[in-house]
């Protein structure tokens, strides 16, 4: 018997799934990087959540409430939700995998948009389930496209909207037609991760399908606009028998004291929310016409990025940036090689962004 043959072996699919490659952010150097890899808050977070982060200092040595009741009430109160429908998770990331770990494994379909967020694929490898990635139409969720995917295997859809990384918005008309025309035991997953960022008035979060589908459920993240990526905290609103369903699955402690102290008194600062959101308009929009006279196609974007068209040269001006010390996402693995994702900074950081991408193309050309 060769030693290999009794060495562990895990499930599986599990060493087909590749380690999620996060943005990158860091310099051997002393230049400041410009970090516009990952969709987080450039201003930090709100001062009381931090606050609140390092008064729960004095308790490290206590259990957290497992049922995280304080901020279950606080979000119940502030987006007029039921309470028992609200689970939180170690970021929204968890909750997508408790929920494909719950609804989904061997034989079992996982649709999602051709460029939808990554996780959805990785996380339905992970439970041995297939990922099927459904085309979109002008890098926008195809309703049409995905309804007619559905097969007796799928089990979950996972969609994320505004979309990470298209920046792209689906029409509350066309999640209505979505969730009226999937049948009811497939479970809907709407990602709503940007919503705060969505000016929109038409759009919808997923809270109104959730109030009337048992099958329908909307996650959010403390990691984006909240600026609290750091803590890891995001939230679901689950119809209640699945929130019964993912409060078995989930660790008993698995959101930590000092995330539900912070996520807290985030919920509380509509100043530093509003704030952001509104540098953030002011500078995509800033951003979106330095770049268009650089002749690069943007998609229009609903989010605190933009995905910009760079062609064949993508990965090089990736990796000139990178030598300026400005990181930006790339976008191979979305099966977008000829985009970079770039995230709205600072007023100074898009300035440098724009300086080094004027003198990278001015070299080229
Ligand atoms: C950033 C992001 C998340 C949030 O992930 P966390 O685990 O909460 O940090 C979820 N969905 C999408 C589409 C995102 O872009």
């Amino acid at each position: 018997m060769s030693v290999t043959s009794t060495a562990p072996m895990p499930r599986a699919g599990i060493l087909d799934l590749s380690p999620y490659i996060g943005g990158e952010g860091r310099l051997t150097q002393g230049v400041v990087p410009v970090r516009l890899a990952s969709n987080e808050n450039p201003r930090g977070c709100s001062p009381l959540a931090r606050a609140a982060y390092l008064a729960a200092a004095e308790d490290l040595h206590r259990y957290p409430d497992g049922t995280a009741s304080g901020l279950r009430h606080a979000i119940a109160d502030k987006y007029g939700i039921t309470f028992e429908q609200i689970v939180c998770g170690a970021g929204s990331d968890e909750l997508i995998a408790l929920i494909l770990r719950a609804y989904a494994g061997p034989g079992d379909e996982v649709i999602h948009s051709r460029h939808g967020f990554l996780m959805y694929s990785v996380a339905a490898k992970a439970v041995g389930a297939k990922p099927i990635a459904v085309d979109e139409k002008n890098l926008t969720t195809d309703v049409t496209a995905i309804l007619a995917a559905v097969t007796p295997q799928t089990k979950v859809i996972m969609i994320a909207n505004p979309n990470n990384p298209t920046g792209s918005l689906l029409a509350a008309s066309e999640v209505e037609r979505l969730v009226k025309g999937v049948p009811p035991h497939v479970v809907i997953v709407l990602d709503a991760a940007y919503a705060e960022y969505v000016e929109d008035g038409a759009y919808n979060d997923g809270s109104r399908w959730v109030a009337s589908h048992s099958n329908v459920i909307m996650l959010r993240t403390f990691s984006k606009v909240h600026g609290l990526a750091a803590l890891r905290l995001g939230w679901g609103y689950f119809p209640p028998a699945i929130a019964d369903v993912i409060n078995r699955l989930r660790g008993p402690f698995n959101v930590s004291v000092p995330a539900q102290a912070a996520g807290i008194a985030a919920l509380a600062d509509d100043d530093f929310v509003a704030a952001t959101v509104e540098k953030n308009t002011r500078e995509r929009g800033r951003l979106a016409v330095a770049l268009e006279e650089m002749r690069l196609g943007i998609v229009p974007s609903a989010g605190n990025f933009l995905l910009v068209h760079f062609g064949a040269e993508a990965e090089r001006i990736r990796l000139a940036l990178k030598d300026k010390g400005i990181f930006v996402r790339q976008m191979g693995a979305y099966e977008l090689p000829e985009y970079l994702r770039i995230t709205v900074g600072l007023k100074a950081d898009n300035d440098r962004l724009i300086a080094a991408l004027e003198d990278i193309l001015a070299k080229d050309a």
